[in-house]
């Protein structure tokens, strides 16, 4: 086992990293940008380098700079959380050449799920579902065809893209025509790489996903699944587990398409098949390989622990392979910082109140008189349940959202207890477009 390692990472994710590191008696060094020198993260952590000012390019993404406090501090394994480097392929190149651990998969396995379109084609081969369209495009022309093949509405996408950017919805060709250089240019700027790809836009679906733990022998574990389809902006906002829609011979089906992902592929560690599932049919949209932000539901209804689990097969552990058996339910709530309820731009502040007196378990980096900087992403909170039953579930988190209480910076609060308490939420029928509508019909 490890026996010290540095966590590339910030707020809820490093203090859950911390967590884990401590339950594997793991020494922890924790590297942090100037303007969060007081945070919660970097107290917890027994070392503490600070790596870079304030943007997330200066410190959280600066790879030389944190490799050097990895090297500093006798580190022997670095784990990126998600986000900023979780899936650098660099990185874990750059890692590897200083001897120390990442604590994901191979290079080679990032850079192929990094490629979203590579991914999908990849997926093709292995007989698992796509959504129908083309990458690969280097002309409008061939867009256009492309556009006509599948049929209109598309949706157009960066390769590289991630984090719910990246991708524009398209409704004809004149549209087409007018958006394809700007989409190309926002891909280069945001993902420095303006390889785009089309697909068919599917105006009803689920977002449902995989959660599976492979080892460096090929024993693959699927750790259930979760239903992840109210999203604002193509991010998501609550996750369950499990996704209660599927029938037990869907889930079976779900299942066999993520070991026929995965059969052939080198991949060692932690990963997250994600799916649209529409009409009864699944279709592969992306593989994240690296800890996912709605892990917690998962652990509450399987029991395990993916963060252990996760350290334990960068060092070398096996798994048991089949599939593991979950019961009860739980749903996450993503509590964000947000100035405007339109716009969903990020909020600022200081947080004058931050307290959240019912609730089961509570992931953040934050807590009272943190002031909220402007340089990092939304997330506040994340509020998890679990009950026997889904009902049950949803009963505990209204409780909990009204007994939470923040104030000095604005928040998603009321959207969160607007979606906990409408029916068709309460009744499940929701889909991937659910949540814009619930907020266009209030605006
Ligand atoms: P990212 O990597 O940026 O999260 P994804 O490809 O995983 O992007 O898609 C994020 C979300 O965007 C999906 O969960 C879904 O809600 C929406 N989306 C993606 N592709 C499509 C599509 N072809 N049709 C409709 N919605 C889509």
């Amino acid at each position: 086992m490890f026996k010290r390692v540095l966590i590339a990472n910030r707020g809820e994710v490093a203090l859950r990293i911390i967590q884990a590191c401590r339950k594997l008696k793991i020494e922890t060094v924790a590297i942090y940008a100037k303007v969060e020198e007081n945070s919660r993260f970097v107290q917890a952590a027994d070392f503490t380098y600070c790596v870079g000012p304030n943007t997330a390019q200066s410190s959280y993404l600066n790879r030389e700079g944190i490799l050097m406090a990895a090297l500093l501090s006798g580190a022997d394994a670095i784990h990126p959380g998600y986000g900023f480097l979780a899936e650098d392929a660099l990185f874990a190149e750059m890692c590897a050449e200083c001897d120390l651990t990442f604590i994901g998969p191979k290079p080679a396995m990032i850079r192929l799920m990094a490629d979203k379109a590579a991914a999908k084609n990849y997926a093709k081969t292995q007989g698992v579902p796509i959504i129908p369209g083309a990458s690969a495009i280097t002309s409008a022309n061939q867009l256009k065809q492309a556009a006509q093949a599948v049929g209109y509405p598309v949706m157009l996408k960066a390769s590289l893209g991630g984090g719910g950017k990246g991708m524009r919805v398209i409704y004809n060709e004149a549209h087409l025509q007018q958006k394809y250089h700007l989409i190309q240019e926002e891909a280069q700027q945001t993902f420095l790489n303006d390889a785009i790809y089309l697909e068919k836009y599917l105006t009803v679906a689920r977002h449902i996903e995989v959660q599976i733990l492979k080892d460096h022998v090929g024993n693959l574990q699927i750790v259930g699944d979760r239903e992840c389809s109210l999203q604002l902006n193509h991010q998501k906002v609550v996750e369950e587990s499990s996704a209660t829609i599927l029938q037990p011979q869907q889930r079976q089906q779900l299942y066999d398409l993520a070991k026929r992902l995965l059969a052939k592929l080198d991949y060692c560690g932690l990963g997250t098949l994600e799916f649209l599932f529409a009409n009864q049919q699944f279709y592969f949209l992306e593989m994240n390989t690296r800890l996912q932000v709605e892990h917690g539901v998962t652990e509450l209804t399987s029991g395990i622990d993916l963060v252990t689990t996760q350290i334990k097969l960068a060092a070398g552990q096996t798994v048991r392979p089949g599939i593991l058996p979950f019961s009860g339910h739980a749903i996450e709530v993503r509590l964000n910082a947000q100035a405007d309820a339109k716009q969903h731009l990020l909020a600022t502040g200081k947080l004058t109140q931050f307290c959240f007196s019912a609730t089961e378990r509570i992931d953040t980096g934050y807590q009272k008189n943190d002031i909220i900087q402007p340089y990092y992403d939304a997330l506040l909170a994340k509020l998890i349940v679990s009950a026997t039953t889904r009902e049950q579930a949803i009963a505990k988190m209204q409780q909990t959202l009204k007994h939470t209480h923040v104030t000095g910076v604005g928040t998603n609060l009321a959207t969160l207890s607007q979606i906990l308490n409408s029916p068709a939420y309460n009744a499940n029928q929701i889909d991937i477009h659910f949540l814009e509508q619930m907020e266009g019909a209030v605006q």
